[in-house]
């Protein structure tokens, strides 16, 4: 299992994976942060994809995920996940975070992807404190990698320093050497 989650340090559209994961935004037609830095390196193809999910189906609410095709990048895929707005922490937000995590990782399973980047959901523009944000994402990780053969490898892709520093403290934690 620990050979199965990984810590990646910087531009996560850089990632040779089956599946990048994209902290989006409820309307799913692009933003700022990480959302901003997927479009701009997958073209306007994934943007195009993007509308018409939000034609079928409207906006994604947070903690849902939907998947689209990945235009320009090295990727098979992009889904497109909607983590909560940070509002103190009794607003159902670490339920929320969990889910955004767990629907994304079931829907790398159900196309049948071997390996997926996640940045640090709702700990930019949404305001989600990292440290917490950091122990669900590798909770809900861990416990779905203990029961799903895929994806066979997840990596955390950490663009500052604080978020990759907190991941590796919880990765060796769970898996001292
Ligand atoms: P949210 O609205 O979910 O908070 P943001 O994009 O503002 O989304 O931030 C989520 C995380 O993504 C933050 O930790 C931010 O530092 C990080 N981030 C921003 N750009 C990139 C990038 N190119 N690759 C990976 N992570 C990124």
């Amino acid at each position: 299992m620990q050979n199965r989650i990984h810590i990646q340090e910087g531009d996560i559209t850089a990632m040779e994976v089956d599946v990048i994961v994209n902290a989006a935004n409820p309307s799913l037609l692009g933003g700022g942060g990480v959302d901003g830095a997927i479009h701009r390196a997958a073209g306007p193809a994934l943007l195009a994809a993007c509308k018409v999910v939000r034609q079928q189906q409207g906006e994604c609410a947070p903690g849902h995920a939907v998947i689209t095709e990945a235009g320009q990048l090295r990727a098979k895929a992009v889904i497109h996940t909607v983590g909560p707005i940070w509002r103190g922490g009794s607003d159902n937000e670490a339920q929320l975070l969990g889910d955004a995590y767990r629907n994304s990782l079931q829907l790398v399973s159900a196309n049948g992807y071997r390996s997926v980047a996640f940045p640090a959901i709702s700990t930019g523009i949404y305001g989600y404190p990292k440290a917490a944000a950091a122990q669900i994402a590798m909770d809900t990780v861990s416990d779905y990698l203990t029961r799903h053969p895929l994806p066979e490898q997840v990596y955390f892709v950490c663009y500052d320093e604080e978020n990759a520093r907190l991941y590796q403290r919880l990765l060796t934690q769970r898996f001292p050497v």
